[in-house]
């Protein structure tokens, strides 16, 4: 009772993936698990598996909130890709990003795929901008008058 739900291969994964979740905010969702609940973020049964891909191996789905609303993603990792055509043609028919990497928590030399609804990972990064951009004009305006005096100095001289 309490105890914390992992997906399947956590417990093996000498801690990559307790790290994966605190560097990423990622919570994982047991319910969430094929390319329909990515594609519309609804449950889904999937009673008829009819949208199950061979590259759908150790899959997992992740939800997190953000100052944008709630962010989802789906990661599958299958031990090999050996038909990446079926992954472009289903991120294309479910209206979805695509990353292939080896940066998975799952290890034993298994390919990392990551789905999240298309357009996100664009806000993301534009969000991981404006927020460098934002320390940016922060460390500027904490800059002492000494510091400004110099910068004002040597641009003069
Ligand atoms: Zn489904």
């Amino acid at each position: 009772m309490g105890r914390l739900i992992k997906p399947y291969g956590a417990m093996n994964s000498k801690g990559r993936y307790e790290e994966f979740i605190a560097a990423t905010g990622w919570k994982y969702n047991r319910l969430a698990y094929c390319l329909h609940w990515i594609s519309h973020g609804r449950r889904c049964r999937c009673y008829d598996n009819k949208d199950h891909y061979d590259w759908m191996d150790h899959t997992s789905g992740y939800t997190r909130e953000t100052e944008h609303g709630k962010e989802r993603m789906l990661m599958c990792q299958p031990y090999g890709l050996n038909h990446p055509e079926t992954l472009i043609k289903a991120a294309e028919e479910f209206n979805l990003d695509h990353e292939i990497s080896g940066r998975g928590w799952y290890g034993h030399g298994t390919v990392t795929i990551i789905l999240t609804p298309h357009g996100q990972r664009q806000r993301e990064s534009e969000r991981a901008l404006e927020q460098t951009r934002k320390q940016v004009r922060e460390r500027q305006l904490a800059a002492t008058p000494a510091h400004l005096d110099k910068i004002l100095t040597d641009w003069d001289e």
